[in-house]
């Protein structure tokens, strides 16, 4: 026979903890702790089980279901000494919703059922308090009507309002015996008004109802919604616990709290937690009253003149400090608990583990496992990678009200506020002058560089994750809203619109690059610290990886950035952003523009110096360990001129008539320049470039190696969108040429290795031929995505918003890696790759190299290290320390 209800208390229990999906996680838990010993008010659970076999038919319940009731409820009235439906000693039960996920508030609860004008006498004389009896007899009448029968909650408040007026009261509390009894009557009348048939006074049938009711608000729309957003399958269902009633109104030796065993934004290891004598659950959670502080440390903590518990309950208080003992180090974890004292006895109504700040969570898995509750792998495992981020950009402060206008893609996290400006050039003389901008763009390109870096945060209505704006704040540490569609930028009238609400210049704003929130006014933030906790968790992480982490990094400041947070070298330096500086973008221009090879060589002898100085502080920052150096990969379009200005500034610099310029430009216009002329194809066609960067490379590292008691640097040179063996051929020869000759000038040598990026597909198929020649692989997960899913990463924003909604990809795929079809090749490439040579050394340094589910599939290929901006490096060192340990595990 199906066994449909599982019993509890009295320090025993059918259930346990780890029948959630059976019992729900309020019922599991309470079978838990009553096993534990701890007094829990007995009750019984009917299982999921009968949920989905009541959805499954027809509304009806198993046949054994109503004798399995019966004998549990039989059990409860022995174990709390009383009868249901009694009337010289009533049990009354609460009846509650428990899902295998929390669903706070979406299901229904009924409480106080089993009271009739019959057993509300015998309730009156348990209490000795007629008010107390009758004041509850009318609320479960208010309930019950609202949550089974259909008659809404104003029909009795308008009843309540109305004798309240013919009395002269304003407040319930002025409300006695007498008026409460009155009220049940004429609550009553109501319902037999509304209904056409008497209130239930038949305790069995009140509890069959109140049983249906609950299984049927597991359908109802704010449930489904709830479901859909937290990706709760409906075939689920809830569980329904039927549990004795205590109460924390029946004098001044009852009380009712709520707590948790260490402090949940903080996580600092204190007991803490709020009660109020003489009241029930819901007036501590409805802040009628303002709740007092349980420990005599949490009064002063808070300057409250309200006496703890501590002071006015010393022997329950220490009672309770003894079940958060027991509780937490039975299940390891913080919990959050609900407590009543009825008549000077502590009952425990739920225990569960407590949510809490990202803080919060560091502090308590490092302290956890120092204190040997955790071993320092679970500490490891309990912390969201992501949540990290919270840890080290400043976050607007909770507390803070918002005025939300618009979201954007949460491009680049923190949270920024300042006027609004909408060119570079004006957020860097704004900022300049100590004033804090936001620079809003439609979309960013190169020479919005200083602006950017000028600017507090930034925020574009086109382009996706890996936009412009995107990269390069996350590079940068900006906080960055991306593609916030719903914005009318006027660069004219110097105005944003989201529709009616017109932002001007200097108007201020604040964006939370975490959630792509964008905010009018100034929000507050707060700075985090970064504490010992994190330190010490990250020590951990580090043993416990396999792979490297480095940082894709072309400025010192994000190098420094990235030492700071523990990388390991460099992963992809983008020497095309090493020239977005308005002294040097010109003769990029110059360069990119020149008529001939003699105009491109003249060009390029004024870059060399730039290349040279920025290589020589890179392998400075990170001497000892390996930095790759990406050859020029310029999308043409981010560098092409596009104002008179700028192609006067060209033309001059390079001693020809604009016109001519222009006329360049125009002839090197692409329609689709991210398959256009660039990667290697640019050293294909014009080797001189990637001659002079070898040379600066070579020179630099030389220079450094010269370095007192400096370790010689570890160059890896790189060749981007490689789709043949021939091209990485041809260009290698270039490089060793180069070094050859700048190793007999100088009359020394260093170390190099060549290798290529893979972020074509047919260069991730014939990863076989082109390891003969490449010593190392670097997936650009950016491009091979783009060019897989034949989406180009720059436009794809709003039309993938509306694939992720209906599901077609379940994450951005710019974002998180499509595991399935682009995974598909970086797998085949390495195989292929380290078939041809064993030791080839393989990475990652797409922005997926930063995001924790696409690291963890990197660990499944072996990959030896992943590489992102710098402020994801921490986050990276966690997950791929959680990777390994998932992996050994399996
Ligand atoms: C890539 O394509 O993944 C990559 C890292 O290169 P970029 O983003 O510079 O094209
Ligand atoms: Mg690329």
């Amino acid at each position: 026979m199906t066994k449909w209800v599982y019993t509890f208390g009295n320090g025993k229990a059918e259930g346990r903890a780890d029948m959630k999906n059976l019992l729900g996680g309020k019922g599991a838990n309470l079978a838990e702790m009553s096993n534990l010993g701890i007094a829990v008010p007995a009750g019984f659970t009917i299982t999921t089980e009968v949920c989905t076999y009541y959805y499954d038919n027809g509304k009806t319940y198993p046949k054994e279901l109503v004798d399995q009731v019966v004998t549990a409820l039989a059990e409860v009235e022995e174990s709390m000494g009383a009868g249901f439906g009694r009337a010289d000693n009533p049990l009354l039960v609460s009846v509650r919703s428990g899902a295998r996920a929390s669903m706070p508030g979406m299901m229904d609860t009924v409480l106080n059922l089993g009271l009739n004008d019959a057993t509300v006498q015998g309730l009156i004389e348990r209490s000795g308090d007629a008010r107390f009896a009758y004041d509850s007899y009318r609320r479960f009448i208010q309930m019950y009507s609202d949550v089974v029968l259909g008659v809404d909650h104003y029909h009795f408040e308008e009843i309540l309002e109305a004798h309240k007026e013919d009395k002269g009261y304003t407040l319930d509390t002025e409300l006695g015996a007498d008026d409460w009894k009155q009220l049940v009557v004429l609550f009553k009348a109501r319902v037999q008004e509304e209904l056409g048939e008497p209130f239930p006074e038949d305790p069995e049938a009140q509890l069959w109802g109140a049983v249906g009711a609950v299984f049927g608000s597991w359908m109802n729309q704010r449930a489904i919604t709830y479901r859909r957003l937290h990706e709760i399958p409906a075939a689920w269902g809830t569980a329904v616990t039927v549990q004795a009633m205590v109460f924390g109104n029946m004098g001044e030796d009852c009380a009712t709290g709520v707590c948790f065993s260490r402090d949940p934004s903080t996580g600092e290891n204190v007991f803490y937690g709020e009660y109020l004598v003489n009241a029930q659950g819901e007036d501590v959670v409805a802040g009628i009253r303002t709740p007092q502080q349980i420990s005599i440390a949490g009064k002063e903590k808070n300057q409250s003149t309200l006496p703890s518990m501590e002071e006015v309950m010393p022997g329950l208080y220490k009672e309770l400090v003894e079940t958060r003992d027991k509780l937490e180090a039975h299940y390891s974890d913080m919990q959050d608990m609900e407590f009543t004292i009825q008549g000077g006895k502590l009952w425990m109504l739920q225990t569960r583990n407590g949510k809490r700040t990202a803080p919060a969570a560091l502090r308590i898995a490092v302290d956890m496992a120092k204190q040997g509750i955790i071993t320092t792998d679970e500490a490891i495992l309990r912390i969201e990678p992501e949540a990290l981020d919270q840890l080290l950009h400043p976050m607007l402060d909770p507390k803070a009200e918002r005025t939300v206008l618009t979201r954007g893609l949460p491009a680049s996290p923190g949270a920024a506020s300042g006027a609004v400006v909408f060119n570079a050039k004006t957020a860097e003389d704004k900022a300049k002058n100590g004033q804090a901008v936001i620079l809003v763009r439609i979309e960013t390109s190169p020479e919005d560089i200083g602006g950017m870096h000028a600017a507090r945060g930034i925020l574009t209505t086109r382009g996706g994750m890996t936009s412009h704006a995107a990269v390069v704040a996350r590079g940068m540490g900006r906080p960055c809203v991306a593609g916030a569609g719903e914005v009318r930028v006027d660069y004219k009238a110097g105005t944003l619109t989201v529709g009616s609400t017109v932002v001007k210049e200097g108007d201020w704003v604040t964006l939370d690059g975490a959630n792509g929130e964008v905010m009018l006014g100034e929000v507050p933030t707060i700075q985090p610290e970064l504490t010992g906790d994190f330190g010490a968790l990250m020590e951990w992480a580090d043993a416990k990886r396999t792979m490297k982490v480095r940082t894709n990094a072309e400025t010192p400041e994000d190098a420094e950035t990235a030492r700071r947070f523990g990388c390991e070298g460099i992963g992809l330096c983008r020497t095309e952003h090493m020239f977005f500086d308005a002294k040097r973008i010109i003769n990029m221009r110059r360069m990119i523009l020149a008529q001939d090879e003699a105009g491109r060589r003249a060009a390029l002898a004024d870059l060399l110096p730039y290349q040279r100085e920025d290589f020589i502080s890179l392998f400075r920052i990170m001497v000892g360990l390996p930095v790759t150096i990406r050859l020029l990969d310029p999308p043409l379009h981010e560098f092409l001129p596009h104002t008179d200005a700028e192609i006067a500034d060209v033309a001059k610099a390079a001693g020809v008539e604009p016109e001519q310029v222009r006329h360049r430009a125009s002839v090197l216009a692409e329609s689709n320049p991210m398959l256009g002329h660039r990667g290697c194809r640019l050293g294909i066609t014009y080797p001189e470039i990637y001659e002079m960067q070898a040379r600066a490379i070579f020179e630099a590292a030389i220079a450094v190696s010269k370095d007192e008691g400096a370790e010689p640097p570890l160059p890896e040179i790189m060749i981007p969108l490689v789709a043949t063996k021939r091209e990485l051929d041809m260009l290698k020869a270039v490089i060793d040429a180069t070094a050859k000759a700048v190793f007999a000038e100088q009359g020394t040598t260093v170390e190099y290795i060549v290798g290529t990026m893979i972020e074509l597909p047919r260069a991730a198929l014939r990863g076989g031929a082109i390891a003969e020649t490449a010593h190392f692989f670097s997936f650009g997960t950016n491009d091979l995505t783009q060019t897989t899913l034949g989406m180009s990463r720059d436009d794809s924003g709003p039309f993938l918003e509306v694939y992720r909604a209906k599901g077609v990809y379940e994450r951005d795929p710019f974002a998180s890696l499509d595991v399935e079809g682009v995974g598909e090749l970086v797998q085949i490439a390495a195989e292929r790759g380290r078939a041809t040579r064993p030791d080839l050394k393989l990475g990652i340094c797409g922005e997926h190299g930063g995001d924790p589910h696409s690291i963890a599939f990197c660990q499944s290929v072996g990959l030896d290290y992943v590489s992102c901006s710098p402020y994801r490096v921490p986050i990276a060192r966690l997950a791929a320390a959680q990777a390994a340990l998932t992996q050994a595990a399996k």
